[in-house]
């Protein structure tokens, strides 16, 4: 029997087959979960459709998280088909190109509501409407942050200020919501080269960095985070809420 064997999982932020969602799901499929899968757009839709139905998926629905109107009718159309949702996993952030190299202080205010609606309030208003379709069945939150929230990374800038909040939101939301029975906790993620990645300036330098200071003396992989995904996700971290796990080689650890 697998570890999530008959768990029913909503996955969040699949682009493409590099997305570190993609490697989550494919660990939770793989594991006996049954998934539904979210894409931001039609253009995405050509890219996550081929690649959930590739693993059997059923739904496949289109959810802006900026629009509440598309996260009411998701939730409508998973309930409707399953009567509840055992796993919800977020992997969603977003800044402006602009905002993700130079001075931080030059962070526009759009910018800033731009990048901490997607990327911190999303959660909140995912978990909203999770929880009560979750609760009483050992429901497992899981969301995806960097190590930029605590120090400053360049070029990070914005996204650091949000993946703080993403932060903040864990511990409140699984103070709220462990009484459901609900789980909240986000993995602290190294760089790993992916789409939105590639949008942050000297992304390169990051990969190269961690290859040489980290402890493991390499970076991680998105199967590495997905492995723990499925940890966070599964009984077997049964005990474990509010929690920020690194998956980073050991990096945050390094003073010097
Ligand atoms: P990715 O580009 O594959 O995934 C980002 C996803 O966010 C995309 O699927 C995109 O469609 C989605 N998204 C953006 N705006 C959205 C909106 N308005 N509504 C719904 N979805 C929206 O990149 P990834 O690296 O797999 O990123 C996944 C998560 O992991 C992000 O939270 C990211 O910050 C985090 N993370 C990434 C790294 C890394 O180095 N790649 C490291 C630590 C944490």
């Amino acid at each position: 029997m697998g570890l999530v064997e008959g768990k029913k999982a909503i996955i969040f932020g699949v682009a493409n087959e590099k997305s570190i969602a993609w490697a989550i799901a494919q660990a939770l499929h793989k594991e006996g979960a049954k998934l539904a899968f979210t894409y931001a757009g039609e253009v995405l839709e050509s890219r996550v459709r081929p690649l959930a139905e590739g693993i059997g998926s059923q739904l496949i629905i289109p959810c802006d998280v900026t629009r509440d109107e598309d996260i009411d009718s998701l939730f409508d159309k998973v309930n409707g088909a399953w009567g509840g949702v055992d796993i919800l996993i977020h992997s969603i952030a977003f800044a402006k190109k602009e905002e993700l190299k130079g001075r931080f202080v030059d962070t526009s205010r759009e910018g800033f509501n731009l990048a901490m609606d997607i990327s911190a309030y999303s959660l909140i208003a995912l978990a909203k409407r999770a929880y009560p379709i979750m609760a009483g069945r050992k429901g497992s939150i899981v969301t995806m942050t960097y190590y930029g929230s605590e120090k400053v990374i360049p070029n990070y800038n914005v996204m650091g200020v949000a993946k703080a909040a993403l932060e903040a939101n864990v511990r409140y939301l699984s103070s709220d919501l462990g009484q459901d029975g609900i789980r909240v906790n986000a993995i602290s993620a190294g760089p790993i080269r992916t789409l939105s990645a590639m949008g942050i300036s000297g992304f390169r330098e990051m990969l190269n960095h961690v290859e040489t200071k980290s402890p493991l003396k390499r970076n991680v992989t998105a199967e590495d985070v997905a492995r723990t995904a499925l940890y966070l996700s599964s009984d077997l971290s049964s005990g474990i809420t509010g929690e920020i796990i690194y998956v980073d080689a050991g990096y945050n650890i390094i003073g010097m």
